[in-house]
This record gives C-alpha cells, sequence and structure tokens, in this order.
C-alpha cells in the first residue's frame, strides 16, 4: 500500500519555534490527527542557551528551566548597578534540556511523527502546503516553516547581527555572584562599535561569559577569544580557569524583512518569522508570544490563516535605534548607559519586552542622547 504522506500540520525545522509550536500545539485542545516535524539534525547537541526576561508566574518550558535570577547587573563608565528585577525574573533554559523534553515529550503522542532529513523546497498550491526532500514530497493544510530564512534588505536599511562567543568557565576560586548575572558590562574596549560582556553564573565557580557585538558583521574566532581571555584575566581577575564548554553565534538585528517566497499555506515562524527583536537580538520570549497567536488562530479555525504581527510603534523604534548604532553619532554604550541609568528597571524590561504603554515609551525616549535619536527619527519616518 501507498504511504499517506498527506497530514494536517507540517513543522518545518525542529529547533526553538518548531518545537515550541508543536509542544503548544500538544496542550491547546486544537483538533488534529497528524502533524509531522522534519529536521535536518537529530537536535542532540547543547548548542546555545537561551535567556529572557517575564513577569509571567508560570512560563511554558518552567519544567527545564536550568536557572533563574532575581537580580542582574549593569556596569559602564562612571556607572555600575545591581538591579531588584522583582516582579521580573531573569530566565535561562539550555538548549540540550529544551530539545530533550520536548521530543520526550512529543513522541508519547502518536499524533507527532518525526523525520529526520534536508529539506530542499517549501511551495503552496491550491489547496496544500508541499515540502520536498531529496526522495519524498509532502502535504499538509499548512507548513510552519523556520527552516529556511530569507531576508530582504533594502539599501538604506541597517542589516546588524548580534555576535557573540560564550565560555562556559570554571575558576579554582569562587569568583561568581550567584544570585546576579552580569546583565551588560561595557569594559571591555568599544573599537568604535558596540561590545559587552554578559557573565551567567551557574554556581560561584561557573559561569557562561559571553563577549558580545552589536555591528554588520562578526569578529574572528582569535578576536573572540582574546577578548574572552582579557575579560577573565584582566577584568575578572581570574589566575586561571578552566573551559568547559564554547557556544558562538549570530543573531539578526535588521530593519530587512523576512520574506515568504513560499504562499500563503506556509507560515515563516521563529527568526524566520521576523521574531528576533531587531534593537537587541533577543527571540525566545518573542516565539512564545507568537506561537500563542498562531495557537489562537488555529483555535478559532481561521480559514485564512494569518501571519501573527508585532506592533508597528516597536518595529519604528528598533529602526530608530539601529539607525543610531549604525550612524555612530554617539557611542553605543552612552545609549545603554542611559537606558539603564535613567529609567525604571521594570519599565524598561516592558519596553523590551513590547509589554509597555505609550506613556512609560515616551519616558524611555525622553531618557537617551536626544539630538542624535532626533536626527535617526527624521531619517527613518519622513
Ligand atoms: C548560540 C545562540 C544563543 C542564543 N541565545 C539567545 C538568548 O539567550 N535569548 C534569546 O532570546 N535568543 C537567543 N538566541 C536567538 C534565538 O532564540 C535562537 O536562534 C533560536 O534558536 C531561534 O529559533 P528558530 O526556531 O527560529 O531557529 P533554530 O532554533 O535555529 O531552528 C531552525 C531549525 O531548522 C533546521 N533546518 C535548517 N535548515 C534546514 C533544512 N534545509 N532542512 C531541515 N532542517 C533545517 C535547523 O537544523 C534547526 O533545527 C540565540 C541564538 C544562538 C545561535
Amino acid at each position: 500500500m501507498k504511504e499517506d504522506l498527506t497530514y494536517e500540520y507540517i513543522i518545518a525545522g525542529m529547533g526553538c519555534a518548531g518545537l515550541s509550536l508543536a509542544m503548544q500545539l500538544k496542550e491547546s485542545g486544537v483538533a488534529f490527527n497528524r502533524v509531522l516535524l522534519l529536521d535536518k539534525d537529530l537536535k542532540n547537541k547543547n548548542d546555545r542557551t537561551w535567556c529572557f526576561w517575564t513577569k509571567k508566574k508560570t512560563n511554558w518550558f518552567d519544567a527545564i528551566v536550568f536557572k533563574k535570577w532575581r537580580h542582574f547587573s549593569f556596569k559602564s563608565d562612571g556607572f555600575e548597578k545591581r538591579f531588584d528585577l522583582e516582579p521580573y525574573a531573569y530566565v535561562m533554559v539550555r538548549g540540550l534540556d529544551f530539545y530533550e523534553y520536548c521530543l520526550t515529550e512529543l513522541k508519547k503522542d502518536a499524533r507527532f511523527e518525526f523525520i529526520t532529513d534536508e529539506i530542499l523546497a517549501l511551495k503552496s498550491e491550491s489547496e496544500w502546503a508541499v515540502l520536498n526532500t531529496s526522495t519524498q514530497s509532502y502535504k499538509a493544510q499548512y507548513v510552519f516553516n523556520s527552516a529556511f530564512r530569507k531576508l530582504s534588505v533594502k539599501k538604506n536599511q541597517v542589516n546588524y547581527v548580534q555576535h557573540f562567543k560564550g565560555w562556559l568557565i570554571e575558576s579554582p576560586e569562587p569568583v561568581f555572584d550567584e544570585a546576579c548575572p552580569v546583565f551588560m558590562d561595557f569594559s571591555p574596549e568599544q573599537q568604535n562599535d558596540c561590545r559587552f560582556v554578559y557573565v551567567i553564573p551557574f554556581s560561584k565557580t561557573i559561569a557562561l561569559v559571553e563577549y558580545t557585538g552589536f555591528s554588520n558583521r562578526a569578529i574572528s574566532t582569535t578576536a573572540y577569544n582574546e577578548a574572552l581571555d582579557t575579560y577573565l584575566t584582566s577584568n575578572l581577575k581570574l589566575a586561571s580557569y578552566k573551559l568547559l564548554e564554547s557556544e558562538q553565534g549570530e543573531i539578526p538585528m535588521t530593519e530587512g524583512d523576512f520574506t515568504n517566497p513560499y504562499g500563503d499555506r506556509v507560515i515563516n515562524i521563529g527568526t524566520a518569522g521576523g521574531n528576533s527583536k531587531p534593537s537587541t537580538g533577543y527571540t525566545f520570549y518573542f516565539i512564545q508570544k507568537h506561537t500563542e497567536a498562531i495557537i489562537q488562530q488555529l483555535k478559532n479555525g481561521s480559514k485564512q490563516f494569518k501571519m501573527p504581527v508585532r506592533e508597528k510603534r516597536f518595529l519604528i523604534y528598533d529602526k530608530i535605534l539601529l539607525d543610531v548604532l549604525n550612524k555612530k553619532t554617539v557611542p553605543a554604550k552612552k545609549v545603554f548607559t542611559a537606558l539603564f541609568q535613567k529609567n525604571d528597571l521594570q519599565h524598561l524590561l516592558a519596553f523590551l519586552n513590547e509589554e509597555s504603554n505609550i506613556k512609560q515609551d515616551l519616558k524611555i525616549m525622553r531618557s537617551v542622547p536626544i539630538g542624535a535619536f532626533a536626527a535617526s527619527a527624521i531619517r527613518k519616518l519622513i
């Protein structure tokens, strides 16, 4: 008998967005019989660590939260502060915990099927979305795609990346404040750019230290290694340290659009669906919100599936900040220092999660170097 390769939904890519969608779908009460998930990788490596902040009492993936903090600190020239985050928490989920947890839970539900293969093409036909691998063609009412990212950037648009390398290190001495990650430390040489370090403590002796830049391209591995070693030995004054793990990556910080050339039966999700916040690169929290909106549409039984969109005003703020970073009329370090020094932290966190109100937004805008922001606003809006 010929194998039936038709599904209600296909999830193309089993990373953060694909597995988040499958997990929410499983719990949603939406009626379905067959969902196919595909990825070219086995998702069995700890290839990333997600951090985000939230004030919700319960969150997706609470079961696998690796660490949660109620404080973090910010450090720059002439301003250093340990912030109380309440009612927010800064939360960390490790990539491998996430993949293993989602796959274990989903495999208990016979409605989900899994294939490890490379996706070669996606397209929409009148009744179906079609996904092709080198050997098979699969059909579904909708394909949710995080595998293919097609970015379209116009000539005058800023196309930055948040680029970083992180070392999980162990110090022989107890040097880390276990209760307080360093959210941004602008001590590293800025090199006419935006460079800072995150320090995420796992214990008093173990921390993930990430050297990060916001700019139009990443730097060499040697440059990351030198910068990390300088930070550990000169700034943190570690006499020695042991390297346990390493992660490296780039997250888009772009004014460009992630396009969908696959037709209206393919729905882009994850970074491909525009969920990497252009001004910060933070994505995990936005993926969960986007997924909730998708599930709501499926619950409503929408005939014409519409892509959930972000509020326009936040897209405009992001464009303006990216333009300020790109024009370098004011050092990035000065902008971020003003944001953390002059604002109520809880409002700032709400603003960065796109959950603030206009009154809070206006106050935040008044806190940044006004000349540079006014010039960028004029450039971007007119
Ligand atoms: C190292 C790192 C650390 C990060 N840390 C944070 C953080 O702390 N906080 C935060 O908010 N964001 C963070 N991000 C950004 C963002 O949250 C992640 O990139 C997130 O994984 C994006 O989810 P996604 O589903 O869009 O993409 P991915 O998780 O990358 O998933 C895409 C999937 O598609 C598969 N795929 C690709 N092409 C094909 C193909 N042709 N065929 C089959 N499968 C394919 C890939 O194997 C992958 O599994 C980080 C990113 C990186 C790289």
